[in-house]
């Protein structure tokens, strides 16, 4: 099968949540292509302990810098974003970062909603905020792109704040598509399935057992879980020229299992 290697040398690249999982694959990937990335996460070491992604990235070749970066704060996104300045500004914003905290309707705490709500759903709006103005302000294109889910689309048991935020990662995809089509600013998100990384790990022994109830454990017709490797390329494609038509899509990288 044939191979899409689009090229983004001198383009700079925020990936939040790029020190592990899904978002240091986006970032690795985006490296590879000749992007300046900037790494923006609240932890600069991956949670398995691997070489930071800043360091492996430089190491393969690339330019690379780690801001840390706790999207909750809105004024350390604006600072992330003028950090990018020093390479001509923001090309490409890519709002990845997001926790999940399973619980049930019934008896989740107002604290822990309110945390789920802020990385998943204040981060990637205030993201997505702070990067468009930028571009305006610069008079320049750009492509942001957001980490919705399955979850955006299907509820789970014991998963009702997460699918919650995640629903609303979608509509601001949308809804910044929009208003941003006008400054030829493309907004798209991806949805990843069941992918193998840190946060699966965290909470899937509970979870499988409720999830014997679960309409949505029914096999992926793909056949098994998804890697960060085979969801980081959606996101490559998204901000390439060849999307330059796409805006307020997300695309979901499930192995199939919406079709349920
Ligand atoms: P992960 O836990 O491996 O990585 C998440 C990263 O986000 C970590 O590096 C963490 O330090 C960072 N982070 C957490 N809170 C932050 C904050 N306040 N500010 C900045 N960074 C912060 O998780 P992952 O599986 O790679 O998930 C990445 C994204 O993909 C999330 O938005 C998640 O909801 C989404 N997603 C994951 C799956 C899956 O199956 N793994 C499925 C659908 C969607």
């Amino acid at each position: 099968m044939g191979q899409l290697n689009p090229s983004f040398e001198g383009e700079t690249v925020i990936i939040t949540g790029a020190a592990s999982g899904i978002g240091r694959e986006i970032a690795l990937q985006f490296g590879d292509a000749g992007a300046i990335t900037i790494v923006a996460d609240i932890d600069e070491e991956p949670k398995d302990g691997d070489v930071p992604t800043h360091e492996q990235i430089r190491q393969n070749g690339g330019e690379s810098e780690f801001v840390r970066t706790d999207v909750t704060d809105v004024d350390q996104l604006e600072a992330v974003v003028e950090a990018a300045r020093e390479y001509g500004g923001v090309d490409v914003m890519i709002n990845n970062a997001g926790i999940i905290v399973p619980g049930s309707i019934r008896d989740i705490d107002p604290e822990a909603f309110d945390t789920v709500h802020a990385v998943n759903v204040r981060g990637t709006f205030f993201g997505t905020q702070a990067a468009a103005n930028d571009m305006i302000d610069r008079g320049e294109p750009g492509a942001v792109i957001n980490t919705a889910s399955i979850s955006s689309n299907l509820a789970q048991y014991d998963q009702v704040q997460y699918d919650s935020s995640k629903g609303a990662v979608r509509m601001i995809t949308r809804g910044a598509a929009l208003e941003l089509a006008e400054y030829d600013i493309r907004v798209n998100a991806v949805a990843p399935g069941q992918i193998a990384t840190e946060m699966t790990e965290g909470w899937s022994a509970e979870a499988e057992e409720k999830a014997a109830k679960d309409e949505l454990i029914k096999p992926v017709p793909l056949g098994r879980a998804g890697t960060p490797e085979d969801v980081a390329p959606a996101y490559l494609y998204l901000a390439s020229e060849g999307a330059g038509y796409v805006t307020g899509e997300m695309l979901q990288v499930d192995g199939g299992w919406q079709v349920f």
